[in-house]
């Protein structure tokens, strides 16, 4: 068969691309390690899943549509967080989510707030809506600046993005912080809380689904990709109020969430505790290498996530180059590194990486 190939003329022009669109870069994936690397670049569980979510997807039918009102599952989350089933809605892992409702409450001209340096995804989604990202500098220790985020509202404000923990720089937001901020955000304007990472916080985090019923205006988005390793099978939940989550279903591309994810994060929710162990190992392990790069010189901040930020600043390709060299697929990400939480096999390999950036790259642990 003769290949066919792309070539624009005079008279094929190219087909118009909306400008922003042509100027934004596509998703750009954690690189993929090879054989004898770690792939600590998408904050993954380094765990082999659950027998029981490994026997419930076998199950599933492939044949059928799923249920694209995801009820069984619905119905489990809201006992769960005390909510009524319509008050959650599924979605093929909570970036489709978020996705959703940028979509649902901002278009051209409109304006969506988050603190920077934040998730690498929200800059996309509001540019594919149509809006302006409205990036609020975080404080000098990762923290989001929420008062200067709550100032940041103008007339064409339409949602605000807090990420608790904070990927990639760990940090949270307390509840103290949050209940002050939402007294100073109007009630017109969405704000979502992004908890992809809550399950490996401390007690000091502010927990979503306990603010629902003081904020009428918050959506809560939680996953089954970080804490229980269901990140291949794209599934993630949204907690609000009905009607706004109904704006973010209008705006779905339907059928997206399969039968082997509703399945699977079920079964995960059936074996709840079989998952602690997990995230203690996780937990322990993040504070034992968080203590080593700091005895090696690292100004790391605690992190509640699965992961650690390595603040490297214009060291960054430098350094990201040499943890690659040395066996780590980390996650370069403008002024920094995230490097994700593995398996036990990692920490040594990653420490004496971390070691030797510091011996020949000494400014960037500054
Ligand atoms: C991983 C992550 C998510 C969720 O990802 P999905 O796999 O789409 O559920 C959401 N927000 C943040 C900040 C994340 O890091």
């Amino acid at each position: 068969m003769r290949k066919v190939a792309w070539v624009t003329t005079a008279e094929n022009p190219p087909v118009r691309i909306r400008p922003e669109i042509a100027a934004t870069q596509p998703y750009r994936q954690g690189r993929q390690a090879a054989p004898d690397a770690f792939k600590l670049s998408s904050n993954e569980s380094p765990f082999a899943p659950h027998p029981a979510v490994t026997a419930a997807i076998a199950e599933a039918t492939i044949n059928r549509y799923p249920d694209a009102s995801a009820q069984a599952l619905r119905d489990v989350l809201a006992a769960r967080h005390g909510v009524s089933s319509d008050m959650v809605h599924v979605g093929a892992g909570s970036v489709s989510i978020l996705s959703q409702l940028i979509q649902a409450v901002a278009g051209p001209g409109d304006e969506v707030i988050y603190s920077w340096r934040s998730f690498e995804a929200y800059p996309g989604l509001v540019t594919v809506a149509g809006a302006n990202s409205v990036q609020v500098p975080s404080l000098t220790d990762h923290r989001h600046d929420l008062p200067a985020m709550a100032a940041a509202v103008t007339e064409r404000t339409r949602a605000i993005i807090v990420c608790s923990p904070n990927n990639p720089t760990g940090t949270i937001v307390t509840e103290d912080e949050f209940t002050a901020f939402m007294a100073e955000v109007p009630r017109s304007v969405l704000v979502m809380f992004d908890e992809a990472y809550i399950e490996f916080a401390g007690p000091d985090a502010a927990r979503g689904p306990a603010l629902l019923a003081e904020h009428p205006n918050l959506v809560v988005l939680k996953t089954f990709s970080k804490a229980y390793g269901l990140a291949g099978l794209r599934i993630g939940y949204g907690l609000g109020a009905p009607y706004i989550l109904d704006a973010a279903r209008a705006t779905a591309i339907p059928l997206s969430v399969t039968e082997q994810g509703q399945r699977a994060a079920l079964a995960a929710l059936a074996h709840e505790d079989d998952y602690r162990q997990q995230l203690d190992e996780i937990i322990a392990r993040r504070e034992q290498i968080t203590d080593a790069l700091i005895a090696q010189g690292w100004k790391v901040p605690r992190s509640h996530g699965n992961f650690v930020w390595l603040p490297t600043g214009d060291f960054t390709t430098a350094a990201a180059e040499l943890f690659m060299e040395r066996g780590i697929v980390a996650r370069a990400l403008g002024e920094g590194i995230r490097i994700s939480i593995g398996e036990a096999e990692s920490v040594d390999t990653l420490l004496k990486a971390a070691a030797e950036v510091v011996a020949k790259l000494p400014s960037a642990a500054q």
